[in-house]
């Protein structure tokens, strides 16, 4: 399927609702009945009809289509947060008695997730450093359902070797499910690489705006509609119709944000590159990084995060560069217009989380700013220290 067709067409029946080209919001909770006899045939189905919004909405339904198709998923469902996806579909897999495989340093509530819910209900979980695919199969036990992925992972941005991970999995019978959230449906297509679920956060890229929340889960048929019948309808974490109203928006211009977002990010890490303030530069797409062949084969194009340190033992100049930086907003998330930073450093003296990270380490994300902007800015704040 085009990508155009699948951003502009797909799932969107304009001649229901009077040939509007943006489509309505479905704001109902609920969908009526004419008679016993069609209410009768709605519950026999109900992930296949519209009947009550937290089993599906017309709404949802148009993203949930445009991203299993951006995924070459068979089926999407769609989630209220990019966690909420994660948790499902994890839960979806295991029970008590079940042991789990999980990169090591994933995305923070995924953590939590991993080793500190899930041991609540009786799930083991092993954590491996995912560089070398092999920590993955050494880390299999006979009670092993799920290895879990996040390729590039958070904050050190990591790769996994994809493919090498899933001839591992189908080896030992062990399901995989990856968080994609960093490179979009646009830069990577786990389930090509023979991945079974393919989770995102849609409140980082596809919103793009920094102004929804939401998450996917996609997949074959068959998972997604059990996943539908057991965690979604149980849990409830269902997306509302006007956040996934915005996220079709988002979706319209992913491409072109990405393009220019590729573009500004080469600009601004080429310059960091040289600058003699900088040590390390994480970023799966810089020729001198480990993992740049693997980029290569797995990701299509590159993105806007990436993680420096900073040429100091002193916490105070850290604070001093971030501090001074005007242009570059200091805050979580990513993957919207504006630009952002994320020093470990906050991290630091706050009690009881302290990051195994360095205090050094500052995590960026260029959003949709000119390069020069972001770079003179940047100037301006290595000047002080
Ligand atoms: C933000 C994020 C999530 C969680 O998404 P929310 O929409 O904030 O719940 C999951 N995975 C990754 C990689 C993320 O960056």
């Amino acid at each position: 399927m085009e990508l155009s067709y699948i951003l502009n067409e797909l799932g969107e029946d304009r001649e229901l609702y009077f040939n509007a080209v943006a489509p309505p919001i479905m704001q109902t909770s609920n969908f009526a009945c004419k008679t016993v006899a069609e209410m009768r045939e709605m519950l026999k189905h109900e992930q296949d009809v519209y009947f009550y919004s937290r089993g599906n909405n017309p709404t949802v339904t148009m993203l949930e289509k445009k991203i299993a198709a951006l995924e070459g998923a068979e089926h999407a469902i769609a989630f209220g947060s990019g966690i909420a996806a994660v948790s499902a579909a994890v839960l979806s897999q295991v029970k008590a008695g079940d042991h789990i495989v999980c990169i090591k340093k994933p995305y923070s509530w995924t953590n939590a997730l991993m080793n500190k819910f899930l041991p609540r209900f009786g799930v083991e979980v092993t954590m491996v450093d995912g560089t070398d695919a092999s920590n993955y199969k050494n880390a299999i036990k006979p009670n092993t359902m799920l290895l879990y992925l996040e390729s590039p992972n958070s904050f050190t941005f990591e790769l996994q070797d994809i493919e090498a991970i899933v001839a591992i999995a189908k080896a030992h019978n062990c399901t995989t499910i990856i968080d994609n959230s960093f490179a979009t449906p646009l830069n990577q297509n786990p389930i090509a690489m023979g991945v079974d679920l393919v989770v995102h956060s849609c409140t980082k890229y596809i919103g793009g705006h920094s102004d929804v929340m939401g998450g996917v889960v996609c997949g074959k048929r068959e998972t997604i509609n059990k996943v539908f019948v057991q965690e979604y309808m149980t849990l409830g974490a269902v997306l509302d119709p006007h956040a996934a109203w915005l996220l079709v928006r988002g979706l319209r211009t992913l491409p072109v944000r990405m393009e220019r977002i590729a573009a500004t990010t080469r600009k601004v890490v080429d310059y960091l590159a040289q600058h003699p303030k900088v040590g390390e530069i994480r970023y799966p797409f810089l020729e001198t990084d480990p993992q740049y062949k693997l980029a290569q084969k797995q990701l299509r194009h590159n993105t806007g995060q990436f993680t420096i340190t900073l040429k100091t033992d002193d916490i105070n100049k850290v604070d001093l560069f971030c501090d001074s930086l005007k242009h570059f907003l200091m805050a979580a998330s990513w993957g919207g217009h504006e630009s952002l930073i994320y020093p470990v450093a906050a991290a630091y003296d706050t009690g009881n989380y302290k990051s195994s990270l360095p205090f050094t380490m500052v995590r960026f994300y260029i959003g949709l700013e000119d390069a020069d902007y972001l770079i003179k800015d940047l100037e301006q704040a290595f000047s002080k220290l």
